[in-house]
């Protein structure tokens, strides 16, 4: 399910009205039979619309299905990426598409660039999609699920995650800045930075393990628990503050800043599982700093009950008006749980050894880390060592 951007700028004014009529006819068919789509586009003449469901099925953004009912055509991923892209375009948001740099269990991330050339991030939710492939009481799930279900969730996620990030940058809680939301798609400001999970020594492992930590408990008493919180979505900004003294030769002081990223599992402390996750994030950490830097704190905690006793704000209840429903949160988690979806900090089943097979593709060391996950594309490189500008124009003209 790579984005491959290549038609995109071939496509005609009735290829795209094609392509969305599929779109609309999928979300009460399965299968949208091809009458449907005739009448839906509106085209003048019929052949119009034939030609375009071949081009468009020849680019992969629509599959024939044979049904036992009627033929008819289904939009795919590639499909959906496009219309996403199109409204994108449309505001502006992205003009083009450049490297994947992150390939997540489900989601692909690519930098992209603004008409005026600026850099930023695209967060492609796919959810399901190792599921999907591998765990056979999950496919069987989904088989019978109402149609178009992946798409759904998976739009789920990018709404979800895009209200997180609006509420939570609004309140001081350092995320990048979220910028749009289309369908299963978000874009995001780049942050110039390593997960903490590539970072082999910080100066001080006590201060940067102070204010993750801190950041868990300001979350709690804003309402809300990461759920994900681990090595490979804490994304570290070095900053190189000159030297205060007048001698040159004197080091800069090095300031670290982490940087919270990925929230589609997010959750309430009212949850009923809402301790366990918290005492999770807080673990990964605490293991983390263990493992890759030695530091071991004298202080137990944080605690849940500490933590929640004192909430200022509830950023939860915020999320829910501005368009995350509570029923959302259930339909999505729901899905989640029974895809096996449990973040970066560990799948179930057959997922989990899917997405341990992933990881070492890129993995640049042998932890035997209970927070893993896949990470970068190639051999381990990540945002920092590739060449960054977005080369391919989607529409030129
Ligand atoms: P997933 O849900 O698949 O884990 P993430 O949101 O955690 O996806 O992103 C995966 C990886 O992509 C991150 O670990 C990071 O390396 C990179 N990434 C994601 N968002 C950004 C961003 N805004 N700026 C820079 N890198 C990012
Ligand atoms: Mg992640």
């Amino acid at each position: 399910m790579k984005l491959d951007t290549k038609a995109i700028r071939y496509l005609t004014v009735e290829d795209w009205r094609v392509l969305t009529a599929v779109e609309m006819g999928s979300r009460n068919h399965e299968v949208v039979p091809t009458p449907l789509i005739q009448q839906i586009s509106n085209l003048r003449g019929g052949s119009g619309v034939h030609k375009c469901i071949s081009t468009l099925a020849k680019a992969n953004l629509i599959a024939k299905v044979k049904n036992a009912k009627y033929d008819g055509y289904r939009l795919t991923y590639g499909g959906i990426d496009y219309l996403a892209l199109n409204a994108h375009r449309k505001s502006s948001t992205v003009y083009s598409v450049g490297n994947q740099i992150g390939v997540g269990k489900e989601s692909d991330i690519y930098v992209v660039a603004s008409d005026s050339g600026l850099q930023r991030v695209l967060k492609i939710h796919r959810l399901g999609r190792i599921s999907f492939r591998t765990v056979k009481t999950n496919r069987d799930y989904l088989r019978n699920r109402s149609s178009g279900s992946w798409m759904y969730m998976s739009r789920l996620a990018a709404l979800k995650e895009f209200t997180f990030m609006q509420v939570l940058r609004d309140n001081g809680i350092p995320t990048p800045e979220p910028i749009a939301q289309n369908r299963h798609t978000i874009v995001m400001s780049l942050i110039d930075a390593f997960p903490l999970r590539q970072i082999s020594s910080v100066p001080d492992p006590a201060s940067l393990y102070a204010e993750l930590l801190e950041l868990i408990v300001r979350l709690a008493s804003f309402g809300l628990i990461h759920g994900d919180f681990n090595e490979f979505n804490i994304l570290v900004k070095e900053d190189a503050a000159p030297s205060s003294s007048l001698n040159s030769d004197e080091p800069p002081t090095i300031t670290l800043t982490p940087i919270v990223i990925d929230f589609p599992q997010m959750i309430s402390i009212s949850h009923p599982d809402a301790e366990y996750y918290f005492d999770r994030d807080v673990n990964c950490i605490k293991r983390f700093f263990e493992r890759r830097f030695h530091f071991t704190s004298d202080e137990s905690g944080p605690f849940f009950k500490d933590a929640t006793s004192n909430v200022t704000k509830r950023l939860d209840v915020e999320a829910e008006a501005s368009g995350f429903s509570k029923k959302m949160a259930r339909e999505l988690e729901k899905y989640m749980k029974e895809v096996g979806v449990d973040g970066d900090g560990g799948v179930s089943g057959e997922g989990a050894k899917q997405a341990e097979d992933r990881a070492s593709i890129g993995a640049e060391d042998d932890d035997d880390d209970e927070c893993d996950a896949p990470q970068s594309v190639g051999d381990g490189k990540d945002v920092a060592d590739q060449p960054r500008l977005p080369d391919a124009t989607l529409f030129p003209g």
